[in-house]
């Protein structure tokens, strides 16, 4: 996502560096062309010149740090606004106080919403709550199914209306969902409501009938982000039928512009809590301004990344690998294995990198990267017997011979993977040891 508006502002940004000052024609020029990177991320036009006016505004102002450059200095600026125009702070979920929290989504249909309702219940499980999906969505055919398939997914028990017994009334389908969640001890109910292909009055009364008869703690207006300007649209007309208290943006993954996610907050004032981006029951988080202004600026989502690894990794693992790295054990082919299975935990190798700073560039060649490389080293590394992963030395023609046949590869596969692990094994020893890297020279941040 976002993939156009990184690549222009940093054009732009290139085009500052290594000027001294920056001019007034130097500052119109860079608004110009922020204003451009907008519109063509499909930036709703109120948002694109609110955005340029603040940038050009901040800039005249001499925000003069002897830290920045002028072309640093841009940055930051852009940086801060995109912030602001993201929604600022991180805006969380509000809790009942007492009785079950109750959340509704409300949308079109197509928007993601029966998907988001399995997501968003799969995070609410890892919060440590105990969730009840509700499908109230009784106008498409198979909206319950679906729900009741999504729900199996991620282990969260659906509350649905009997075949054939009350299923025209969504309205009351919710209502007993509460009673049910109270009964049972469920402390967040979702309700998923109908959608239609286009807005209609009718789907907005039913959803007002929920929202009324319900009354919940949050409703989260659940918009398909690959629509561009149109998600702006929806917004108000769902705003002013239903109302709502959030936006959570789907499909980011599908949408290289970014448009809805920078205009939705600034047009409705209400704030993009969550962000879904992909198939996966995973694929999806809080959704926190600053991370993605810093995402667009391809300064990378460290923080997203270092979150992501915590959950995942096994800190035992980790802890005895480093460990190992440091002298004080031997690091095996075995741990090597175990290492990049956490890593894969993560999820694909080019989303992983996609996170890290600086890897704008580099995107080519990351959407051609081939995953299956790591299930090729995995099959070699579990073709060799344990003597030989604890000890690659005693690896020779006959042994690689007889791992090859056994993983499916070549020999030339097996010697690589050993050269390769061997030299990293020694990098990592030396990096462990305080050596350094040799000619890496400083980091530049
Ligand atoms: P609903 O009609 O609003 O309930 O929408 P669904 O949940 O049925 O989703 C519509 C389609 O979008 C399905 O094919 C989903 O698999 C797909 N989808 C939902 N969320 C995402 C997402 O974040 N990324 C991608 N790529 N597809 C998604």
């Amino acid at each position: 996502m976002f993939a156009t508006l990184s690549d222009r502002l940093s054009d732009t940004f290139k085009n500052l560096r290594g000027k001294g000052r920056l001019s007034e024609a130097d500052i119109d020029a860079t608004a110009r062309e922020i204003r451009i990177a907008l519109l063509e991320a499909d930036v709703a036009l109120p948002v694109v010149k609110e955005f340029t006016a603040a940038i050009k505004e901040r800039a005249r102002g001499e925000e003069v740090s002897q830290a920045l450059n002028p072309a640093q200095q841009i940055v930051k600026i852009v940086n801060d606004e995109l912030i602001e125009i993201l929604g600022g702070e991180t805006r969380r979920l509000r809790y009942a106080k007492t009785g079950p929290t109750v959340i509704m989504l409300a949308g079109l249909q197509g928007a993601g919403k029966t998907t988001l309702a399995a997501k968003l219940a799969l995070w609410l499980k890892e919060q440590g709550k105990s969730p009840l999906l509700v499908a109230c969505d009784l106008q498409r055919p198979n909206a319950v199914n679906q729900l009741q398939v999504n729900g199996e997914r991620v282990g969260v028990p659906v509350f649905a209306p009997e075949p054939g017994n009350g299923t025209g009334n969504p309205v009351a389908v919710a209502q007993a969902s509460i009673e049910e969640a109270a009964r049972k001890l469920y402390d967040v109910v979702i309700v998923d409501t109908a959608g239609r292909l286009g807005v209609d009055a009718e789907m907005m009364q039913q959803a007002k009938d929920i929202r009324a008869a319900v009354n919940p703690d949050e409703v989260l207006f659940v918009v398909d982000a690959m629509i561009g300007q149109d998600a702006v649209t929806t917004a108000l007309a769902f705003q002013e039928g239903v109302g709502f208290d959030g936006v959570v943006l789907t499909k980011l993954d599908g949408d290289a512009r970014g448009g809805a996610a920078l205009s939705i907050r600034s047009i409705t004032g209400k704030p993009v809590m969550f962000a879904s981006a992909g198939e996966k029951m995973t694929d999806f988080d809080l959704f926190h301004p600053d991370r993605m202004a810093g995402r667009i600026l391809d300064m990378g989502d460290m923080l997203t990344l270092i979150e992501q690894a915590e959950k995942v990794f096994d800190q035992e693992q980790a802890f005895k690998a480093a460990e190992k790295l440091s002298g004080k054990g031997d690091f095996t082919l075995d741990d090597f294995l175990t290492q990049m299975q956490q890593i894969r935990k993560l999820g694909s190798m080019s989303k992983i990198m996609g996170m890290l700073p600086g890897m704008g560039q580099f995107k080519d060649a990351l959407a051609n990267f081939d995953e299956r490389e790591i299930d090729r080293i995995q099959a070699i590394i579990q073709s060799m017997t344990p003597a030989e992963r604890d000890n690659p030395k005693i690896l020779d023609g006959s042994r690689r011979l007889r791992i090859a046949k056994g993983s499916g590869r070549q020999v030339s596969d097996v010697n690589q993977l050993v050269d390769r692990f061997t030299e990293a094994k020694k990098m990592m020893q030396q990096l462990a040891n305080g050596g350094g890297m040799p000619g890496m020279g400083p980091v530049p941040g």
